[in-house]
């Protein structure tokens, strides 16, 4: 039923709400600790886009006539979570900077998949509006996600390697380090 859809689009964008403004706070802490300067630089820019793409919700909801509430994106909470732990376990630096990179991109994986379902029940329901608000900030989490990758690998990841071959002289072969240092990282 027609209704039943529009509300449970209302709910999404009540959570998505909730998820844009945890994960706000989160890179604004996130920002503190890393080190890499492409990195922060990502960072800050996400968090300016995030800014408005809380507008872009609020928007998406006047147009819905539905009031934010006080629903909590329980999945962000737990990202958030698990990402501020995971960066409490380190000192600054490298490998730091690669754990700031894992949360955040299983920040962005959660947004992608949820604004791709709600553009969909928007879609479905002939909001355009609400598409078009939703499909720019879906198009930022996705290029986050390949900026965060494209980052990792020509700054965190060879800074990351360097240190640990360092560490790991006395015990690796000379002929295994050079292979050291991968282009890709692992789970992109
Ligand atoms: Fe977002
Ligand atoms: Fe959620
Ligand atoms: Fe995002």
């Amino acid at each position: 039923m027609e209704s039943e859809v529009r509300e449970l689009l209302g709910e999404e964008l009540k959570d998505a709400y909730s998820a844009e403004k945890q994960a706000l706070r989160c890179m604004q802490k996130a920002l503190r600790s890393a080190s890499a300067a492409a990195l922060k630089e990502g960072i800050q820019l996400h968090i300016e886009q995030t800014q408005t793409q809380i507008e872009r919700v609020e928007q998406a909801m006047e147009k819905l006539g539905i009031r934010p509430g006080r629903k909590v994106c329980e999945a962000m909470r737990g990202l958030v979570e698990e990402a501020q732990n995971s960066i409490g376990e380190q000192d600054k630096g490298p490998i730091m900077d690669l754990v700031i990179v894992a949360g955040m991109q299983r920040i962005e994986h959660y947004e992608i998949s949820a604004y791709g379902t709600d553009i969909a029940l928007a879609q479905a329901l002939g909001e355009q509006e609400v598409v078009q608000l939703l499909t720019a900030t879906l198009e930022e989490e996705k290029q986050t996600d390949i900026k965060l990758t494209q980052v990792t690998e020509q700054h965190i990841m060879p800074a990351a390697m360097e240190g640990e071959e360092a560490d790991e002289e006395e015990e690796e072969p000379a002929s295994r380090k050079k292979e050291a240092a991968p282009k890709r990282k692992a789970r992109a």
